[in-house]
């Protein structure tokens, strides 16, 4: 039970350091959703979930500061997958189960997992840029 339980463990630990040298090496940055886990999902598959998603961003952290790779996190409180990309109103009726939706002040049709990497993208952006985010109007200008 220990030994399979060891190997385990030092399969994922393999299989964290090949993912960060692989995404550092294809990517000059890179911008994660902190502690959601849906975004890594959708690109490199369902085994991301069952890891220790904390240890693999420490190790793809450490590899990218050796290289000059630069790791955005965006804050958790920020609801990527609720917002609308098209005018910033969150829907916060917006549950798992929604694959697509549609925003109630613009009309704009969303497939969830692109909204949210768009907003992910906008976000980590703007962090760069040094803009503050977290001032954002919860009203929808484009309707
Ligand atoms: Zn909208």
């Amino acid at each position: 039970m220990a030994q399979t339980h060891r190997k385990i463990a030092n399969q994922r630990e393999d299989f964290h350091w090949k993912l960060a040298h692989q995404l550092t090496h294809e990517y000059d940055e890179i911008r994660l959703e902190d502690l959601n886990l849906n975004g890594m999902k959708s690109l490199w598959g369902r085994k991301v979930s069952d890891l220790g998603f904390a240890d693999f961003i420490a190790k793809l952290k450490y590899i990218a500061s050796k290289i000059g790779v630069k790791i955005v996190l965006i804050d958790k409180w920020y609801p990527p997958s609720k917002t609308c990309s098209t005018c910033g109103a969150i829907n916060e009726s917006l549950n798992l189960r929604d694959r697509t939706w549609q925003g109630a002040d613009c009309g704009a049709v969303h497939d969830r997992d692109r909204n949210a990497a768009i907003n992910i993208y906008r976000v980590g952006a703007s962090t760069l840029a040094g803009e503050d985010v977290r001032g954002g109007s919860p009203s929808c200008p484009c309707g």
